[in-house]
């Protein structure tokens, strides 16, 4: 049997939502490689009741549904082995994804991949989730961004992704990662590849030089022009 480096877990009330999604490139690779196990749970397979209600409507009025803490709790406890957060095993993380969470960079993405083995990713729905899961079971309310999705599930490929890849081995190449954007406060240099000549559209000549110190240079100074066009507020933490 694979000894997975990290096991992934999402809960849903749509798991219809992540069909293939995680069996392309890199994610499908590392799964198949026993680098990380993904688990798709229905929430409505955790409920109890007559008619498999996964939400209700809000205590104190307003609009919309609110997902039940009831079939969230009973899945942690069924996937963790308990809902009693400081029992949960040392490398378990229990996620929200929420907008109002903390927001997702890349050094949150690189601290779950180094510190954890196994994350549970809960998807919101509706107006989101009674608190009492907050309150309780979570140990990270992540933020992909500042809009409202309809639901996490887009929220939690996207978790699940950044993370992957930065397992060890997860790459083709173990330096991948080095260059990428956010891995130190520049945004990666441009990329090119054949034809050298694209509808008279040139390949810039110094990548053709074979003088590697001078690419190097000239990668750095365009990962610093592309940054200070696109996010000067990542130059100011240097
Ligand atoms: N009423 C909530 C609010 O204003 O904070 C928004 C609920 S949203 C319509 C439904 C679900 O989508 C949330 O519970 C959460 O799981 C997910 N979601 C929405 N935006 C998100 C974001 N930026 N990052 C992560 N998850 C998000």
């Amino acid at each position: 049997m694979l000894a997975f480096r990290m096991k992934i877990d999402v809960l849903t009330i749509f798991p219809e939502f992540f069909g293939a999604v995680f069996d392309f490139g890199i994610i499908r690779r590392a799964k198949l490689a026993g680098i990380v196990e993904i688990n798709i749970y229905d929430l409505r397979s955790f409920t109890t009741d007559k008619h498999r209600k996964t939400d209700d409507t809000p205590f104190g009025g307003g609009d919309g549904m609110v997902l039940k803490c009831e079939p969230i709790f009973n899945a942690i406890e069924q996937i963790i082995g308990t809902c009693e957060r400081e029992n949960y095993p040392k490398k378990t993380r229990v996620v929200l994804l929420s907008p109002q969470g903390k927001p997702l960079k890349q050094a949150v993405a690189r601290e779950f991949a180094d510190e954890a083995n196994h994350i549970v990713l809960i998807c919101g729905r509706y107006e989101g989730i009674d608190e009492r899961v907050n309150d309780a079971l979570i140990t990270d309310e992540i933020s992909i961004g500042d809009y409202v999705l309809s639901g996490g599930e887009p929220a939690a490929i996207v978790v699940a992704d950044a993370i992957v890849r930065l397992l060890p081995n997860a790459l083709g190449s173990e330096t991948s990662a080095v260059n990428d954007s956010f891995t130190g406060n520049l945004l990666d240099y441009p990329h090119y590849t054949q034809p050298r000549d694209f509808r008279g559209i040139e390949v810039p000549e110094i990548l053709l030089s074979g003088n590697h110190a001078e690419i190097e240079k000239w990668r750095q100074a365009k990962a610093l022009e592309k940054t200070r066009l696109n996010r000067k507020d990542l130059l100011n933490e240097i």
